[in-house]
């Protein structure tokens, strides 16, 4: 069987360096809040571009965190709506209401599967007080009529950077394109760690410092309590995992990059639709692309899965069901965002990663064609 994503081969590809780095918190006998995440944190930063980052739990407590930090800030309050996309991952949604604010759901642009920038401004009210946008499936999606929104309307921009570490628009990290960013190391995406673990990156001193506090039982000084926190903190261990590896972050990205170059190469079926980036051959060097998910479209998509299946191929559907179609939203079933159903409906994740061989793209490429 070839996986979709083969977890044990990426992390044996930061051996020895990896096993080292766990035995060296072992041996320190601290866990938590110690150098490991200091030092994380701080590289983190000059990864990302920007003065301040707080390693938190997991992404979805990245998000939660930074807009629970703007109500405890006065910046909003509960009931502000806050501009979303309709298609992402359900995370990016449950940030948002988990605070009692309102997500105001933006249909995507059918080429990029990102929000459409063009739909946001008539959906803006006297309550939006922010947009949180989604870098989905690994691509940037900032784009400057959301800079001009942002600007006009004195909005947030607030970053899910959850699937595109490593991405660059204009010169810059996304994660460091707004006021704020959310970022995910769940061991699935590109910078993983071996657990759950998280980050929240902003140059708004103030809001780092309520995330941080937030995170932490709500107190700055052990023992006394500003806010009604939660215990949101990265683990040593993990924060010492991810120094690791966040030294090949790029190269791994470059070798994705590669993939989905082969994969465009590759790809004769006229049937497939290829992501847009690129009738081919641009992929390769362009960096607002960081390669997490190389995904396709065809109409007869369950069809095509079982046949991969049946091929000993492992794809996978991000996602299945729209979040507004969730029972967890049961208020909002009925809406419809076409676009964002018909990508629920065609979407197909083929096989990915840093460790992945050319030899292996060509076989799927090879099931795809014959399909
Ligand atoms: C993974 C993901 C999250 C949540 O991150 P966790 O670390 O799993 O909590 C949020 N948003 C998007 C778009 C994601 O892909």
């Amino acid at each position: 069987m070839l996986k979709f994503l083969d977890l044990k081969a990426i992390n044996d590809s930061y051996e020895p360096e990896l096993s080292l780095a766990i035995k060296q918190v072992l041996d320190s006998g601290w866990y938590l809040l110690g150098k490991e995440s200091k030092s994380f944190e701080q590289e983190y930063n000059n990864y990302i571009g920007t003065n301040n980052c707080i390693g938190v739990a997991n992404g979805l407590d990245a998000l939660r965190l930074i807009l629970r930090s703007y109500i405890e800030l006065g910046v909003m309050q509960e009931g502000d709506e806050i501009i979303v996309p309709a298609n992402t991952y359900i995370a990016t949604i449950l940030a948002i209401t988990d605070n009692r604010l309102v997500p105001i759901l933006i249909e995507p642009d059918i080429l990029t599967y990102n929000i459409n920038p063009f739909l946001i401004e008539e959906k803006i009210s006297k309550r939006t007080k922010g947009i949180m946008i989604v870098h989905l499936y690994g691509n940037n999606s900032m784009h400057p009529e959301i800079k001009r929104l942002i600007d006009h309307y004195d909005l947030k921009l607030i970053e899910d950077n959850a699937q595109s570490q490593g991405c660059i628009y204009m010169g810059k990290r996304t994660g460091s394109l707004g006021d704020a960013a959310g970022h995910s190391f769940y061991p699935g995406k590109n910078i993983g760690a071996l657990g759950d673990g998280g980050a929240v990156t902003t140059n708004d001193k103030d809001l780092a410092d309520a995330v941080r506090a937030i995170s932490n039982y709500g107190s700055k000084i052990k023992y006394e309590n500003i806010y009604q926190g939660l215990n949101s903190r990265i683990d040593e261990i993990q924060a010492a995992i991810l120094k690791v590896k966040l030294q090949y972050l790029d190269r791994d990205n470059q070798n994705r990059r590669d993939i989905a170059l082969k994969y465009c190469e590759n790809i004769k079926n006229p049937d497939v639709i290829l992501p847009f980036y690129k009738d081919g051959l641009l992929i390769k060097n362009d960096t607002s692309y960081n390669g997490h998910l190389f995904i396709i479209r065809h109409p007869k998509r369950d069809a095509l899965q079982k046949f991969f299946s049946d091929n000993n191929i492992q794809t996978m559907i991000h996602y299945p069901i729209p979040p507004h179609k969730q029972q967890a939203y049961k208020e909002w079933n009925n809406l419809s965002f076409p676009i964002t159903e018909q990508i629920h409906r065609e979407v197909l994740s083929l096989p990915i990663s840093p460790v992945m061989t050319l030899e292996e793209v060509e076989k799927v490429c090879k099931v795809l064609n014959c399909f």
